[in-house]
């Protein structure tokens, strides 16, 4: 098969299980053939897999394909670099890198077929989510993210190109932008959907309170959020706080595509068809939730074999949502670097997450200090931005300090600087905790 019949092929596929003509089970049936057909592609395509796969004991697999194939780990990337990628850089789409926040960048080419295997699960969610909020795609869309060597804004630029959904690029953080900027274009323009991440979600809503607005009464109705972890309380907590629907936008990274996606029910769904997910089993965790670990199905530019995406995952079956998607749930707990030891339990970056805002009803902006107290165990300081209201902080204490087993105490911010949230891109954990406990 040629190059051209390849993506024709697999856009059927796609295109098939996405209108139902195909189910999950069926393709389940064909999972191990494709994934013995993508390991024949790595090895033969990628000079870096084509030692890689059995040079390494893998650890064992359910998927019979995938058994004893060596994991390939973020620390692979960054040194197999471009070696790794299946066609040279002249037959690929676009060129994109990681952000680097974890380390070196590693190079993300992009071939057509990942383009478009990825962008068919982004369009099918967006129709559907505005499908849900507006009854229709005319409604103005702010797409609020990196473009410059980030796929982001070029992959919801061309869904929303592709739907008829109008739409503005406003990146806050841009030089040329600004959040002043970003703020006044949406209440002038009258955008009613932002896509963007949590922390810009909440930086926007506190801007526009310090300007004497109210985030509830701005034209915004609808907010898909992606980029960093979001519980499903903080996606409550955004809704609240903008009264208007919010829900995932997509998960997934440069390096991965378009792993999930999310519907109107606030649930993000695996793409199915274009990846074999594993969950590895963590430390003193319950045996479900574990690292996911990905093999990448499509025969792209760089499609990688059992890679330890570093995040904690746990998988749902389809049941587990009621939009009707026949797709497994996917809940993404934060990165497996990100777990904590408070008070001697393991709590993880959503768990803490989660504990905050079950407790305070509208959060726009917290961070956690974990510190040692005069007795010697843990205890937390958290800071928040947010009206109380009517709820005591003795009581929002005694809540938080129920799901941590550790002292907390509150306090209450005022209105932060409006710029100072792009830690978020850095990682939660470099954002939102303070960890001032001495390490021996
Ligand atoms: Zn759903």
């Amino acid at each position: 098969m040629n190059k051209t019949q390849t993506n024709q092929e697999w856009l059927k596929i796609v295109t098939a299980y996405l209108n139902r003509q195909t189910n999950l089970q069926e393709l389940n049936e064909k999972g191990e053939l494709r994934t013995q057909e993508i390991l024949g592609y790595v090895q033969e395509q990628s000079p870096f897999y084509r030692d890689h796969l059995h040079t390494k004991a893998g650890s064992q697999s359910a998927f019979k394909a995938l058994d004893g194939v060596a994991f390939t780990t973020k620390s692979d990337l960054r040194s197999a670099n471009t070696s790794i990628c299946s066609v040279p850089f002249d037959e690929i789409a676009m060129y994109y890198e990681t952000t680097g926040t974890t380390g070196k960048p590693t190079p993300c080419p992009r071939a057509l077929i990942d383009v478009e295997t990825s962008g068919a699960y982004v369009q099918n969610a967006m129709k559907e989510v505005y499908q849900s909020t507006f009854g229709t795609m005319r409604a103005l869309t702010a797409i609020m993210g990196p473009s410059e060597l980030y796929s982001f804004g070029d992959t919801y630029g061309e869904v929303c190109r592709n739907l008829g959904i109008p739409f503005v690029r406003l990146w806050p953080e841009s030089p040329r932008v600004g959040l002043e900027k970003a703020a006044e274009l949406i209440t002038d323009l009258g955008v009613r959907s932002l896509i963007c991440s949590p922390a810009v979600a909440l930086a926007l809503a506190r801007f526009y309170k310090s300007i004497g607005i109210d985030p509830q009464k701005t034209s915004v109705g609808q907010i898909l959020v992606l980029g960093e972890l979001c519980t499903p309380e903080m996606l409550s907590n955004i809704s609240r706080v903008w009264d208007a629907h919010c829900t995932h936008g997509l998960y997934g990274s440069q390096e991965v595509h378009a792993v999930a996606t999310g519907c109107p029910e606030g649930n993000l769904h695996l793409s199915e068809t274009n990846y074999i997910a594993e969950i590895l089993p963590n430390n003193g965790t319950n045996s479900d939730m574990g690292e996911l670990c990905l093999t990448m199905l499509v025969p792209g530019a760089k499609p990688l074999i059992r890679f330890r995406t570093g995040d904690l995952a746990y998988l749902y079956p389809s049941s587990f949502c009621k939009c009707g998607s026949q797709s497994r749930c996917i809940r993404i707990f934060g990165r497996v670097d990100d777990v904590m030891t408070i008070g001697g339990r393991q709590m993880f970056p959503a768990s803490i997450e989660s504990a905050i805002f079950k407790a305070v009803d509208r959060v726009l902006g917290y961070q956690v200090n974990v510190k040692v107290a005069k007795n010697g165990t843990d205890e937390l300081e958290i800071a928040i931005v947010s009206q109380v209201g009517d709820q005591s902080i003795d009581q929002i204490e005694g809540q938080i300090a129920g799901d941590f087993g550790v002292p907390v105490r509150l306090l209450l911010s005022d209105q932060l600087d409006p710029q100072t949230e792009t830690g978020a891109y850095i990682s939660w954990k470099h954002a939102r905790i303070r960890d001032c406990r001495l390490t021996p």
